[in-house]
């Protein structure tokens, strides 16, 4: 029996364990895949504070080794469901586990763009992480589609890497940060081609190249030996649906203090409805989040 288990390795499921910890309650931290979440795909952040030029994975590194050090449990298993309870029994891919309070952190997955030969491509051709597979693609012509800050980082990353690299996106001004898009437009081997859509994959055994169909309905081909897609993120809730409320888009319903629709289980970081998903809210979170299971644990305030 835990005090506390926290489902998600992301920056926020991290920064609640450091904070749980640090109160002396027993931590177990669950994660589907490795830790960091999808801070690791980033190549460079940018806007943490005190923390600028630090790669994605070293900042994840860096914060799961100073949860480690504190004493959180990691075991790394896919959750499956949560049963309510005074004690919550969370259920895993290898087993079950009791906790006295729960923290969900489990983050969002990477949107597919739904065309046809998109999951068959991935690895050959097609990638959603442009740190984990740009190297593959040195002195090659690459595609990122997508306007936000992950595609404009995605597309900078490349462009030192690549021959060339296009960025798709829909509309004509982008998402992402100003600043990443005036240093993406400042690059001599990036294309940008705006109010367009990727339409369809062109392949053999791997992605030869896309079509491309601009918002006035003109259509084109570019060959391609790569294309990045980051075109958003969904979140990861669907163990939880039966048991927690979530809004339409699927996010669990929890305000500023985390608290979810079920006592003594709360919501922390990018799967949880909020207006501004950033590093620093998701560590915020975990802050947040922890202070509240503690408070639910103590039975102050609820
Ligand atoms: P995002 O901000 O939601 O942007 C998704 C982009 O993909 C948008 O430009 C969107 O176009 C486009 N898009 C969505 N669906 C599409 C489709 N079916 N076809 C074509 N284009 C589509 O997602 P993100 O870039 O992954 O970022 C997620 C969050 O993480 C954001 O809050 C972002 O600021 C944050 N983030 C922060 C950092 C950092 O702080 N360094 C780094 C990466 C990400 P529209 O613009 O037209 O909607």
């Amino acid at each position: 029996m835990y005090d506390i288990i926290i489902i998600g390795a992301g920056p926020a499921g991290m920064t609640a364990a450091i904070y749980a910890r640090r109160a002396e309650k027993s931590v177990l931290v669950l994660e589907a895949r490795s830790y960091g979440g999808q801070i690791v795909s980033t190549p460079e952040i940018e806007n943490y504070p005190a923390a600028p030029h630090i790669s994605g994975f070293d900042f994840a590194t860096k914060v799961y080794e100073q949860a480690v050090e504190l004493g959180a449990e990691f075991r790394f298993e896919r959750v499956t469901g949560i049963t309510d309870g005074s004690v919550k029994t969370v259920t895993t891919s290898g087993g079950s586990y009791e906790g006295r309070a729960v923290i969900i952190a489990t983050g969002s997955e990477c949107r597919r763009l739904g065309l046809p030969g998109e999951d068959k491509l991935a690895g050959r051709g097609i990638s959603y992480c442009a740190t984990c597979d740009g190297g593959f693609f040195r002195k090659k012509d690459v595609a990122v589609v997508g306007g936000g800050n992950t595609a404009l980082e995605d597309a900078l990353y490349l462009s030192g890497l690549a021959r060339t690299v296009y960025v798709i996106h829909r509309r004509d001004s982008f998402r992402g940060d100003g600043a990443t898009a005036a240093r993406l437009r400042s690059k001599d081997n990036v294309k940008l081609v705006l109010n367009s859509r990727v339409t369809a994959l062109e392949y053999g055994d791997r992605l030869t190249g896309i079509e491309v169909t601009d918002n006035d309905g003109g259509v084109s081909s570019i060959p391609l030996d790569g294309l990045f897609i980051a075109v958003g993120r969904t979140p990861e809730n669907a163990p939880f649906a039966g048991l927690i409320e979530l809004d339409g888009a699927g996010y669990v319903s929890a305000s500023e203090n985390c608290r979810t629709s079920v006592p003594g289980i709360f919501a922390a970081g990018d799967n949880r409805t909020k207006e501004v998903r950033q590093l620093v809210t998701a560590a915020a979170d975990g802050a947040v989040a922890a202070g509240e299971a503690i408070k639910y644990l103590e039975g102050s305030g609820f």
